[in-house]
């Protein structure tokens, strides 16, 4: 029988860390909660305390650490440093990092230099330091990332273990988000509330605009890059209104794999977190005669400028991805609140772009000053 694994869950609070907990409801016997940390909600710590009496606790900020103490009477550990010291508990076996945005980066290079098996569903730390965390995973080959992205462990499901030499590219679906069908001279006017109503993932805010903008798939087209080991021009886009193809590999005897399953991120967590092996999970199966028809198109770069940016910052290395990536938290974060409009993601980007000096041979101190004068940029782009 193998042994019982102890998970530690950061982003507990978010849709990852939800679905997560399913998965490790289902299978009690062989996973068992280690740790939890989140932002600030303080409410579903408390619930997830209640349920795990012997998980540890971290929340990132520090007022609500303090209030979640006083509500379970339990230690509540507090800040990065927090986070930081859940993964590199030696009861830990194993890190499934749910955390939304670059505060992601962190807690999985701590968790990579403890050697533990990190369950990755935070883009931005690949995005922001792939190089870095690929120099650290040769460092410690104890350690291993398993990606949750769906469509990173679609892939890494069809390569099942092979080489990318083997690989002529790797497809990418894109739902198209709520926009697909909109005409251009139509942008202008996209409102939040249009932005937040994603046609098939249900997911937390950030991520939401990031697929209506489709960065988000920008983002994934450089964490693809860093997690199998293959060029940009590799790397392909497809839309696929469905969302039942999670993506696909094209190998060079002319073979396509593709992964397919309900939009359900469930499947992706446990593959994550068991690879090679399968268990058992109870999700909806798909039924082709019922769904009948999968369609598929070519992206529109023009109406998705964030996609173009995100393929060039990605090619060009370096820091430029770091500041493609902060520069988009801080305008997603502006938008959410209504200070720009939709169309200013790109713009502002682009600027924090143009302004910030390009950095080569990168190290960990390089990609967080970078990280730190794309949001003062994208901040001066904001009030301005
Ligand atoms: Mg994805």
């Amino acid at each position: 029988m193998p042994k019982l694994e102890f998970v530690c869950l950061l982003g507990a609070s978010g849709s990852i860390g939800c679905s997560a907990l399913d998965v490790i409801n289902q299978h009690k016997g062989r996973f068992s909660l280690h740790s939890a940390a989140a932002h600030s909600n303080t409410q579903k710590m408390a619930e997830i305390s209640k349920e795990y009496p012997n998980a540890k606790l971290a929340l990132f900020d520090k007022n609500s650490a303090l209030e979640l103490q006083k509500i379970t009477g339990k230690k509540v550990l507090a800040g990065m440093d927090g986070l930081l010291e859940l993964v590199s508990d030696s009861a830990c076996d194993l890190v499934i990092n749910g955390l939304t945005g670059s505060v992601g980066c962190e807690p999985t290079l701590k968790a990579i230099e403890h050697g533990k098996k990190v369950a990755l569903a935070n883009k931005e730390t690949l995005v922001m330091a792939g190089k870095i965390i690929k120099e650290a995973l040769q460092k410690n080959p104890a350690s291993q990332i398993t990606p949750v992205d769906s469509e990173h462990n679609a892939i890494f499901q069809c390569l099942a273990g092979r080489g990318t030499f083997e690989v002529e590219s790797l497809q990418i679906t894109a739902s198209g988000g709520p926009f697909r069908e909109w005409p251009a001279e139509k942008f202008s006017e996209i409102t939040l509330k249009d932005a937040l109503n994603h046609p098939v993932w249900s997911m937390g805010k950030k991520i939401t605009i990031d697929s209506a903008s489709m960065m988000n798939k920008g983002l994934e087209v450089i964490e693809a890059h860093f997690l199998f080991d293959i060029s940009y021009d590799q790397i392909k886009v497809v839309v696929h209104p469905q969302s039942i193809v999670h993506s696909l590999a094209q190998f060079r005897d002319g073979s396509m794999i593709a992964q397919l399953g309900t939009p359900d991120m469930r499947i992706p967590i446990l593959n994550a977190m068991t690879f090679p092996e399968r268990l058992y999970l109870d999700t909806k199966r798909i039924s082709l005669p019922e769904i009948q028809k999968l369609t598929f198109f070519e992206p529109d770069f023009e109406k998705f400028p964030c996609l173009a940016l995100a393929y060039e910052a990605g090619k060009a290395g370096g820091t430029r991805a770091a500041v493609l990536n902060a520069a988009n938290e801080v305008l997603v974060n502006a938008f959410l609140q209504e200070k720009i409009s939709f169309m200013d993601i790109p713009r502002g980007i682009e600027c924090c772009l143009e302004k910030i000096e390009e950095q080569s041979d990168v190290d960990l101190e390089k990609i967080l000053l970078a990280d730190f004068l794309a949001r003062k940029a994208a901040n001066f782009y904001i009030s301005n």
